[in-house]
């Protein structure tokens, strides 16, 4: 049987591409690796406590309805705004708020600093300028006619110019304290690495859009989409991974699956990371040596090592968490690189995610997940194959994970003896059962220079005639945050197939 389009991967991009195609008549195949849908927003089971694999909140979540109401999704669904606390040495302040009143703890804290006001106010304005970027910019729509209008291609340089300035340059011209600096410049304690344009988006999510969660938890959104996706009568087929996409006279015309099982359609709309569809999916045919490299060699965001624990809150002081997702740096030595395992020295996350999600732990227990940037190749020496590890993997994550824990007491006192539920992932979970290249975590790097080499802002359209991508490797940044970007995107690649034009 041929249909009209093949969906590789059912995440958040994969299932709002196919469901919108399916509700628009289209005959669509939607096949996944993995025995469920939902891709990294799926969550999973330890001991009576559900915990998420990724996803805690996003943002936009209005874009987010009204896509849902357009592919017919009507249930009632209330957001929550989460809000954000960064501790350090320095100070303890939640910063999800607006710039108004962000302003005025700053020049409280660093006095010094004569220059946070000018800074607000210039730095509103590359708000401003980003805000609705999805609305203007031509990258970011299917239809984009050729623009004319003086005003919109000025504003189109300044987003390109921002794009390609890094935010440390900008900074620096504003401040002098290290710690100021990279706060604005990260939201926690880093240096910042990203282009003025992608610090914006940042900061107009966290200031101004806010960060959300949703009253189905977000699993509950993927299981909206995949009832939809079944009710227009799509076809759903799990634990089935593409191994390859092949062409016909240089165009996409189908998949192959295991066991050599093949489907054939028009178009093939890949889910999946960018890397792993031009890198293992479709190798070679009509792509460019050049554009290989370049796939090849821009790096991906990095991954974590990732704590959940499921706990007794009545043996553990919370009192120190102002709002369920907080920051904590117990020391900050600017002069000195930490060792990747010097967790005092290092910034977690700490998400209280029974907060979030009561329904999702047993009455009377309380749920946390514990965070840390780790790379893929810290870990690579206990690869030994897909979700294959040798031995001393188990013992050293779990050593790992214990001295997370035993760090974020600094702050939740008594958190060691409350915990009674403890599941650990790494990069190597998040590669194996996440499905992503090196457990790569949010999308292409965010350093100023990615933007730099990629150069376009949405990867929907590829080199490959009939071959689309969807989801958040489909845009060079998170424009609107991780999930609504994964939408957005999935819904633009359903838009070309049902423009009907082959946009090469
Ligand atoms: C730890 C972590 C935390 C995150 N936190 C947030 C957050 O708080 N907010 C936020 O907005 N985003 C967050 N993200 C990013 C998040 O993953 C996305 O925003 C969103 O879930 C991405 O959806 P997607 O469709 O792009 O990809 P995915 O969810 O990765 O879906 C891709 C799908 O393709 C499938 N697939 C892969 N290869 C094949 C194959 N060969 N054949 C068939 N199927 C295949 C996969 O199994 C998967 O189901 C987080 C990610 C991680 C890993």
């Amino acid at each position: 049987m041929k249909y009209d389009v093949i969906v590789i991967g059912a995440g958040f991009g994969g299932l709002s591409c196919a469901t919108k195609l399916a509700k628009h008549g289209r005959k669509v195949l939607l096949l996944e690796k993995k025995p469920h849908t939902g891709g990294t927003s799926h969550i999973f089971h330890r001991s009576g406590f559900a915990f998420p694999m990724g996803a805690l909140g996003f943002s936009y979540p209005y874009k987010v309805k009204k896509f849902l109401e357009n592919v017919g999704i009507e249930e009632k669904i209330a957001f929550e705004r989460s809000h954000y606390q960064l501790v350090t040495p320095h100070f303890d302040m939640v910063y999800s708020r607006p710039f108004d009143e962000l302003k005025k703890v700053l020049a409280h804290i660093f006095p010094e600093e004569k220059k946070i006001g000018a800074f607000f106010s210039d730095f509103s304005r590359i708000l401003d300028l980003v805000a609705n970027i999805s609305s203007w910019h031509p990258d970011y729509q299917v239809h984009a006619a050729k623009i004319t209008d003086p005003v919109l291609l000025s504003r189109i340089t300044l987003v390109e110019n921002y794009s390609r300035t890094p935010s440390a340059t900008m900074l620096e011209k504003y401040f002098t304290h290290p710690v100021l600096i990279n706060f604005l410049g990260s939201q926690g304690t880093y240096a910042p690495t990203m282009s003025v344009m992608n610090l914006g988006l940042m900061w107009n999510i966290m200031s101004s859009e806010g960060i959300w969660f949703p009253s189905c938890g977000i699993h509950g959104l993927t299981d909206s989409l995949e009832k939809a996706f079944n009710r227009y009568g799509g076809k759903l087929v799990t634990s089935t991974p593409v191994e390859k996409i092949f062409l016909s006279y240089g165009k996409a015309s189908g998949v192959s699956c295991p066991g050599g099982q093949k489907f054939f359609a028009d178009w093939v709309v890949c889910n999946t990371d960018y890397k792993k569809t031009f890198l293992q999916l479709v190798t070679g045919n009509g792509l460019t040596k050049k554009y290989l490299k370049s796939v090849k060699e821009i790096p991906y965001t990095q991954s974590e090592l990732c704590v959940y624990l499921g706990i007794d809150p009545n043996k553990v002081n919370l009192d120190a968490m102002k709002a369920p997702h907080l920051f904590y740096r117990h020391k900050y030595n600017l002069n000195k690189k930490p060792a990747q395992e010097d967790f005092d020295n290092r910034e977690m996350e700490i998400c209280l995610w029974s907060d979030k999600a009561p329904d999702l732990v047993p009455p009377e227990k309380a749920a946390l997940i514990l965070r840390v940037g780790f790379p893929f190749r810290h870990f690579s020496r206990f690869w030994t194959g897909e979700k294959k590890r040798n031995e001393s993997y188990y013992a050293y994550k779990t050593e790992l994970a214990l001295s997370l824990v035993k760090a974020a007491e600094n702050i939740l006192p008594g958190l060691r003896s409350a915990v009674e539920v403890m599941e650990i992932a790494t990069p190597l979970t998040y590669q194996d059962w996440g499905q992503r290249h090196l457990g790569s975590l949010a999308g292409w790097t965010w350093h100023v220079k990615g933007e730099e080499i990629l150069g376009k802002k949405i990867l929907v359209k590829t080199p490959i005639p009939n071959i689309l991508m969807a989801g958040i490797y489909a845009a060079s940044e998170l424009f609107l945050g991780g999930i609504p970007t994964a939408i957005h995107t999935g819904s633009m690649a359903a838009d070309i197939i049902l423009l009907g034009k082959n946009p090469h």
